[in-house]
């Protein structure tokens, strides 16, 4: 069973707007937002406070400012990160529809405006232009110019194929590929070669190698960064673990183990490796599923590595316990 445990994460909770379906199905709204502070009233009396609270009229300009752009600067400074969102929870079993792909967008939603936008596309285009800003200001300088290259990966792990849906026939359990049911996981590595700034030694950045080269007197440095945009799929689990009481080894874990497992469904384990696809087994433990999303975000869940954790929540009364479940997991005793 694979653990990464992530500490002291600020913990960010956003509320989207209610849907017409909602309104229309005379929904009420069961969540307040308390003035100019960063806490939500669930029903009459329960109180939870975080970091931040983006309560249901907040744009995405302002949830990406808050939550994503000084981790895009920390990546030009060679910092990892990861901007994870998660909501809402039944037990501590992801749903869908609380607002979670519509906050990191996919990159892909061409139909939306442009303050529409997710944290990913406005995330690539501050990449875009940091790296302008930053090779403009070089050269006006008369300093070399920085080096960049970006590479970017985007997984969508389906995990939506049962093994139902694989020996039937019927129209009902038509294999059915949805979104809802896949993680996106969307990944940018940015590797800069730039001249060692004055101000940046002896800096603890990891990520930085010297590389001991000099030419017209300038040193040079390497500096790499990843970036993880996560997007979870309903039917996942998480689990929150650490020493109780002890705020310091209070942690948010996602365990991958149990991820992977969503115990109600027989899967039929395929991921591209025939190996995995035995049918005969129930998907309880699949070791190199659990290696995999493990090893993809071990490296940016550790010390040099910034995370943001947005609880994504439904106003709707008819979502009651599942954002109770959401804003407990993520809840700061104070
Ligand atoms: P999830 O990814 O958690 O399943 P979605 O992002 O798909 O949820 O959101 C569910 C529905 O709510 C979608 O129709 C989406 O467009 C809408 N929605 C979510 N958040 C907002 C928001 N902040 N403003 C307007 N519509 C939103
Ligand atoms: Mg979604």
């Amino acid at each position: 069973m694979y653990e990464i445990t992530v500490e002291r994460v600020p913990r960010t909770g956003r509320i989207r707007p209610q849907l017409a379906k909602e309104k229309i199905e005379g929904c009420h709204i069961c969540t307040f937002v308390t003035p100019s502070e960063p806490q939500v009233i669930l029903g009459k009396d329960k109180a939870f406070t975080y970091d931040y609270v983006f309560d249901m009229e907040t744009q995405q300009d302002a949830i990406y400012t808050h939550c994503t752009e000084k981790l895009i600067e920390g990546c030009f400074e060679g910092y990892n990160a990861t901007v994870f969102a998660y909501g809402q929870l039944i037990g501590n079993k992801v749903q869908t529809g609380s607002g979670k792909t519509y906050t990191m967008g996919t990159g892909f939603d061409v139909s939306l405006g442009s303050e529409e936008l997710g944290i990913i596309p406005r995330a690539v285009s501050h990449l875009f232009s940091g790296i302008e800003e930053r090779r403009r200001a070089a050269t006006e300088a008369g300093r070399p110019v920085p080096e960049f290259k970006i590479n970017a990966q985007f997984l969508e792990m389906m995990q939506c194929l049962k093994l139902g849906a694989l020996s039937r026939t019927t129209a009902s359990t038509q294999m059915n590929v949805q979104s809802s049911r896949s993680h996106a996981i969307f990944t940018i590595h940015l590797c800069q070669v730039r001249v060692c700034a004055p101000d940046n030694e002896g800096s603890e950045t990891d990520n930085r190698i010297a590389n001991g080269s000099a030419s017209e007197m300038n040193e040079f440095e390497t500096l790499t960064a990843k970036f993880h945009f996560v997007d979870l799929a309903g039917s996942e689990r998480l689990k929150r673990t650490g020493a109780t009481g002890d705020r310091a080894k209070e942690g948010i874990s996602i365990n991958c183990g149990l991820v992977w497992s969503a115990e109600d469904d027989v899967h039929s384990g395929y991921d591209g490796n025939p190996a995995l696809g035995d049918r005969s087994k129930r998907a309880t433990h699949v070791p190199y599923r659990d290696s995999k999303l493990t090893r993809l975000l071990q490296d940016s869940l550790g010390g040099n590595s910034q995370t943001v954790m947005i609880a994504c929540i439904s106003p709707s009364d008819r979502d009651f316990m599942e954002t109770l479940n959401t804003l407990k997991y993520a809840n700061r005793a104070r």
